[in-house]
């Protein structure tokens, strides 16, 4: 196996730093090699800047919300900065609420369960499983994998036009798939959910590290996203966006901190006052390091310019087709088209090879590091690949044989660091 070496871009932007950048690795081989991360769509490293600024504030950690102390203040004052200062990388709306969780995952939960009752929930098949699985108490209409960003507005709208009653209604619909890395036409699917009394939520995981989004101009009425996509791997996530249906909901965890008050009551049980606004949602002792860590690297990417960003990635995405242009067995991974816009991601197939082999000797040969599996999307690589539902694939399971479609695939995705 032969892999071209990338060379420096001259007329892009140098890589930001980020930790572990130096990190040395064993090879099989014998020596040792600069591991090169190329899996920025599962959890990307920190930015430099983001842990220089937590270690800054480490000393000065405090609990929130509670203490007359200074440090538990000061800790309050930048944790509740951090909420605005991702109020304002999102471009919300006055009146939304930001919430923070611990990765989207948990931010779409919460929305599951905050959902009105009798809430009906559409969703594509394509959508990574924190996208497609918490939906479960609700009615949930999953829509088939369209071919083009027209076909998906298209299948939204009619699925939309054909819903019976006209109760709640929610969209959720990823930004980028962690997948292909294509965009989403988030706009449009906006519009068409608002058209027909639908609300939408953005699942803006690999979205939100790669390109700028406003709540605002997408006119979405929730976005959720990860810190650890977005260089600021210490468990924050993020739920922003129409405080009403949060306010209306059942806190999502109850205790401290979420209970405005509380007080025995004549029956011998307890009444309790909830917040109206995000600490509702938030009960416990909250992850103070991770929401400020979130915030700054929130500040990082801002300052840096998306445009900058998305330039290098693009470069790099283009110098990994170009490197494996000549290789006839790879085939890489779309729903719209080899060259729909993408973000920084790019999954392909070796046809011949296992991939979950090939993914390994990249690592164990080259330090190479990249992701292999179905990607926590099952229906869609299994779409993508053309393989039975009911077959296995992902981390463990048995490959395709020799000569069989492969049951997995091969992911690099690039980001801030690389
Ligand atoms: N949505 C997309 C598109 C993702 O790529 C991921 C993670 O890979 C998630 C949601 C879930 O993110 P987390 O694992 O941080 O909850």
């Amino acid at each position: 196996m032969s892999v071209s070496t990338v060379a420096a871009a001259p007329s892009v932007c140098a890589p930001l730093p980020v930790l572990g950048r130096d990190v040395t690795v064993p090879l099989v081989t014998g020596g040792e090699v600069t591991y090169a991360a190329l899996d920025y769509a599962a959890s990307a490293p920190a930015l430099q800047r983001v842990w220089d600024d937590v270690a800054a504030y480490a000393p000065y950690y405090g609990s929130v919300h509670r203490g007359a102390g200074y440090l538990s203040q000061l800790s309050t004052d930048l944790f509740e900065n951090a909420r605005r200062t991702v109020a304002e990388f999102l471009d919300c709306r006055d009146g939304d609420q930001v919430v923070f969780t611990r990765s989207t995952t948990d931010s779409l939960n919460l929305l599951a369960a905050a959902l009105p009752a009798g809430c009906q929930v559409f969703v594509f098949e394509t959508e990574h499983h924190a996208a497609l699985l918490p939906w479960r108490d609700a009615r949930v209409t999953y829509l088939d994998a369209p071919r083009s960003p027209r076909q998906a507005v298209e299948t939204l709208e009619r699925a939309l036009a054909d819903r019976a009653a006209h109760g709640p209604a929610l969209v959720c619909v990823t930004g980028a798939s962690n997948v292909t890395g294509e965009l989403w036409p988030v706009r449009e699917l906006a519009a068409a959910a608002h058209a027909h009394g639908a609300r939408i939520v953005l699942d803006a995981a690999q979205l939100a590290p790669h390109h700028p989004v406003s709540v605002k101009d997408l006119d979405v009425d929730w976005v959720a996203f990860s810190g650890h996509k977005l260089y600021a791997p210490f468990g924050s996530g993020v739920l922003a966006g129409r405080a009403d249906w949060l306010r209306e909901a059942e806190p999502y965890l109850a205790g401290g901190g979420a209970s405005r008050k509380v007080t025995r009551c004549t029956d011998g049980g307890v009444d309790v006052e909830w917040h109206d606004s995000a600490a509702r949602h938030e009960a416990g002792s909250p992850n103070v390091i991770g929401a400020y860590a979130l915030a700054s690297a929130c500040k990082a990417l801002t300052e840096t310019g998306f445009d900058t960003l998305v330039a290098r990635e693009q470069y790099l995405v283009a110098k990994v087709r170009e490197g494996l242009a000549d290789v006839p067995q790879v085939r890489f991974l779309s729903l719209f088209g080899d060259d729909a816009p993408r973000v920084g991601v790019l999954s392909f197939v070796v046809e011949g090879w296992n991939s979950s082999h090939f993914a390994a000797a990249l690592s164990a040969e080259y330090g190479i590091g990249v992701r292999d599996g179905l990607f926590c999307a099952h229906p869609l690589v299994r779409t993508l690949l053309g393989s039975d539902p009911q077959t296995q694939g992902e981390c463990g399971a048995p490959e395709a044989a020799p000569g069989e479609k492969s049951l997995n695939a091969i992911r690099v995705s690039f980001g801030a660091g690389t």
